[in-house]
């Protein structure tokens, strides 16, 4: 039987080794600790390794010598089980570096407390960087957190290994409450309504558009609530609230034609991708519940639009 928070290593000429790995959250380390780390490692003849995830395993163990380990570290085991949030990855950010936009330190902590370990359909990894060179690799991590000067842009579905995936923006220019809140939110439907597979697969199979107008809608959802928009205008500002709810609802479903008869919230909803086409035709009242409730020929009769026009532009974009 595999020795409590171990992993095997190696079997050589049939004897085994192994490896503990302890909790390292954003691979930050004392020297204290690090003396410690050293002298277990040299206690019990192993290797001290720096793994991807921001960790040092020690392997070389003998499985009789594992509970002396931990007990000696004082450390908890970074591994749960196979399908948890395996682990947050966190560069230095604007703490410790000069081309830092970010606070990632803080964002990526606030991230391990909330979700390490953590059960998911498949294993999940998070990276948050605190400028665009990534060097928390946000573009293959399953949730990814990138700053810039104007806040937080939000990546999922990345991964590497065998099945390399390029990670999908969601959304931009987040506060740190708001990139908390949406990972929250993205995590939570990723447990609802995924199989066994990690959230990149989960895309792919249910389609990026589909995933992306959820989630937005339940963000900008819970932001008109707390924000309280008024009729006719918006209090999130810039930010567009569409109705919250997944796609079997309303008049659209994805893959529809945008009609005359479509309802502006059901198609902001379920193709966030127009709400740029919509500004553009001097439509700029996207926030408001009682605009949004128009069917498109109301609304373009309402603006003095050319019908046709806004409704080709609109289905050039799904
Ligand atoms: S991602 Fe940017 S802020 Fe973070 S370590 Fe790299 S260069 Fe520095």
């Amino acid at each position: 039987m595999l020795p409590k928070g171990a992993n095997l290593q190696k079997v050589r000429d049939g004897k085994k080794t192994y490896a503990v790995t302890p909790h390292l959250p954003g691979g930050f380390i004392k020297p204290d600790l690090m003396r410690r780390y050293a002298d277990v490692a040299d206690k019990y003849g192993g290797i001290m390794k720096v793994t991807s995830a921001q960790r040092i395993m020690i392997t070389g163990l003998k499985a009789e010598d594992i509970d002396k380990v931990w007990e000696d570290l004082d450390m908890q085991p970074a591994m749960g089980f196979a399908n948890c949030v395996r682990s947050v990855k966190i560069c230095p950010g604007i703490v410790f570096c000069k081309r830092g936009k970010q606070d990632s330190i803080k964002l990526g902590m606030q991230l391990d407390k909330l979700y390490h370990k953590k059960e998911m359909p498949s294993r999940l990894k998070i990276g948050v960087a605190g400028c665009p060179n990534s060097c928390a690799e946000v573009h293959v991590k399953d949730i990814g957190l990138l700053a810039t000067e104007n806040g937080w842009d939000v990546y999922v579905g990345g991964s590497a290994g065998s099945h390399p995936r390029l990670a999908n923006q969601v959304i931009e220019n987040l506060t740190e409450e708001q990139a908390l809140k949406i990972v929250g939110i993205i995590i939570a439907y990723y447990q609802k309504h995924a199989d066994i597979e990690r959230i990149g697969q989960f895309i792919d199979r249910i389609g990026f558009d589909k995933f992306k107008a959820d989630v937005l809608a339940t963000f900008y959802g819970e932001v008109s609530q707390e924000t309280e928009p008024k009729v006719g205008q918006s209090e999130a500002g810039d930010i567009i609230i569409p109705v919250a709810g997944g796609l079997t609802e309303g008049t659209l479903v994805f893959g529809d034609k945008i009609t005359d008869d479509s309802v502006i919230s059901d198609i902001i909803r379920v193709y966030p991708q127009t709400v740029p086409v919509f500004r553009s035709f001097g439509m700029g009242c996207l926030g408001c519940p009682s605009s949004t409730g128009e069917p498109v020929k109301q609304a373009a009769e309402i603006h003095g639009l050319d019908l046709e026009k806004l409704l080709v532009a609109l289905n050039q974009v799904i």
